[in-house]
């Protein structure tokens, strides 16, 4: 778990009761050894600077090159996309990212006047909707060959799988259902037994 700012504690609590040993990641070499990394959600210009203050930019690359498994929530999924639309003017509009979904993300894409919405979401994979939390959510476009969109909400990509790489607008750490949480797991075993 990335812990520098947002909604990391519901993640990390939901983890263990599914069994997972978890690491808060606030230094590079916190980095090392894991299998899975999770940028939870939170303010995605105050992550993108808290990652340069704490050099966590090339760490988190590296760990992906060699391997690991990402999962971005919300602004945790603002920092994966390749392009980052609606950044606020001070930043010249421009914001930067890891670039490693190929998709373009449109931050607050769901509009101001309802800024936050739960919603009976299906999504692929899953045996019925999934209950979505959504706060000044962002949505997908432009998504490359290798990207599967696992949700829509509203017309709009919300939900996205990339490899080892899973992305969504909303908070599944705050829907009491761990349905979501049990595929990043899936993942992770699976990339780590394929690799033994
Ligand atoms: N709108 C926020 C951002 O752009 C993300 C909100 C969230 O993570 N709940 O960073």
């Amino acid at each position: 778990m990335l812990a520098l700012q947002g909604a990391f504690r519901e993640h990390r609590r939901l983890l263990e009761l599914l069994g997972a040993a978890v690491q808060e990641v606030r230094l590079p070499a916190d980095v090392a050894g894991l299998d899975g990394l999770i940028l939870p959600g939170g303010e995605s210009t105050t992550m993108a600077r808290l990652l340069t203050e704490y050099a966590l930019w090339e760490p988190i690359r590296a760990f992906y090159a060699r391997g690991g498994t990402v999962w971005g929530t919300c602004a945790g999924a603002i920092l994966l996309a390749r392009e980052v639309q609606g950044a606020p003017p001070q930043f010249g509009g421009r914001q930067q990212s890891l670039r490693l979904l190929d998709a373009t993300v449109q931050r607050n894409a769901f509009g101001r006047q309802i800024n936050s919405f739960a919603a009976p979401l299906p999504v692929q994979g899953l045996d019925g909707p999934f209950s979505a939390v959504f706060i000044r959510a962002p949505a997908f476009s432009d998504v490359g060959s290798e990207v599967t969109v696992l949700a829509e909400w509203d017309g709009q990509a919300v939900m996205l799988r990339q490899g080892r790489i899973l992305a969504t607008a909303f908070h599944p750490e705050l829907s009491h259902d761990a349905r979501i949480h049990v595929v990043f797991m899936e993942m992770m075993e699976n990339f780590r037994t394929a690799n033994t």
